[in-house]
């Protein structure tokens, strides 16, 4: 038997999450299963404790977007018992039973070993937001930022993939400026290595503006809407704009086609979900050595299986600051 998170649909089709004890047989099919450790709290996962804005295909379903554990039994040869291991994205609590549980059966292919340096727990605080962080991060290294290039703007920063954009910037070098809706947490952003705080309502008025004034040498954008139509305007002279996540909406509000082609901004477009297993391994080794592990624990906000139902609710109002650790055996 193992706990878990399990969100059951009703005969009105209504949701309702709650922690159960579960009979092993009753996970999924796989190549490895893991005894979990640690999981998180994602903007997704949100949404499939809840009624599952079509992400979650049947019921009763384990959420749970990203877990880390140890390997508990495997019948594939890239995994033995013990080994510690990492799991984010491939649809792994939506489309299948995800992290919010003591064991978690899933295919070899999703999974990627623990680096050294980092531990299950670190692991989670980091999750998806702070890998989906990291690779927006080496997508703009490869796009020529570098250190000394200006002020790189993240947005949404006191979230989740906000936050650890910020810390991991302010280690590798770079001015780092915060944009928050949020004024309270200027001391939180600042700790974290920012350098200047935006208003949130300073990029979110849409114009029509074809460019403004250079300022952004760089762009990590958790938000999109009006706020990337603005920002987009005020990238300095080929620089890019990472493009992660949507908490501001999905279309892209005023956006014009004159940064692009008068400017040479380029938009880069992150996907955590599919991401080839070598760039995953290039990024989990590049959190264990750059992310500054002091700063990562100043975001962390514990969490157990019983608190769920609650953060879930709390990510969708934008409401949670950092990173949730959720320890699943609390
Ligand atoms: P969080 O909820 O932790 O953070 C989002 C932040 O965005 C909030 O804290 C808030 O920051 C800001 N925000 C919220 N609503 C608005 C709004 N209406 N206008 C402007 N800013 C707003 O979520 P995450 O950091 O975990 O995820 C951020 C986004 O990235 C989500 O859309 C998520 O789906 C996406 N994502 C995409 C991934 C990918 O693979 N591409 C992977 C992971 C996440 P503040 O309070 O500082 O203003």
């Amino acid at each position: 038997m193992f706990k878990a998170l399990l969100v059951e649909k009703d005969d009105e089709g209504k949701t309702h999450a709650a922690v159960q004890e579960l009979d092993e047989s009753r996970l999924p099919e796989g190549e490895v299963t893991v005894a979990v450790e640690y999981s998180t709290v994602n903007y997704k996962d949100g949404l499939c404790i809840g009624p599952g804005a079509g992400l979650v295909r049947t019921y009763p379903h384990v959420p749970g977007i990203d877990f880390a554990g140890t390997v508990e039994s495997s019948s594939d040869d890239r995994y033995a018992p013990g080994d510690k291991v990492v799991l984010t994205g491939w649809r792994v609590g939506e489309a299948h039973w995800g992290g919010y549980a003591q064991k978690a059966r899933v295919r070899a292919d999703w999974l990627v070993p623990l680096p050294a340096g980092l531990d299950t727990r670190q692991a989670m605080a980091v999750g998806t937001a702070g890998f989906t962080s990291m690779l927006a991060v080496m997508a703009l290294e490869d796009h020529g930022l570098t250190p000394g290039d200006g002020p790189v703007l993240v947005t949404g920063a006191a979230g989740g993939v906000g936050s650890v954009a910020v810390a991991l910037l302010a280690k590798l070098g770079h001015e780092v400026a915060a944009v928050t809706g949020r004024p309270e947490t200027a001391d939180y952003l600042t700790g974290l290595g920012a350098t200047e705080i935006v208003a949130r309502e300073d990029l979110t008025e849409v114009t029509r503006k074809p460019l403004e004034s250079e300022r952004w040498a760089g762009c990590v954008d958790a938000v999109a809407g009006a706020m990337l139509g603005r920002v987009l305007k005020q990238m300095k002279y080929g620089t890019s704009v990472a493009a992660i996540g949507l908490a501001g909406g999905a279309a892209i509000e005023g956006a014009l086609i004159t940064p692009f082609i008068l400017r040479g901004v380029n938009l880069l477009g992150i996907d955590s979900v599919m991401q080839p297993y070598e760039n995953r391994l290039r990024a989990w080794q590049r959190i264990a050595a750059d992310l500054p592990m002091d700063k990562l624990e100043a975001m962390v906000q514990p969490a157990g299986l019983s608190d769920l139902p609650e953060l879930g609710r709390a990510i969708l109002k934008g409401q949670v600051k950092g990173r949730v650790v959720v320890d699943v055996n609390a």
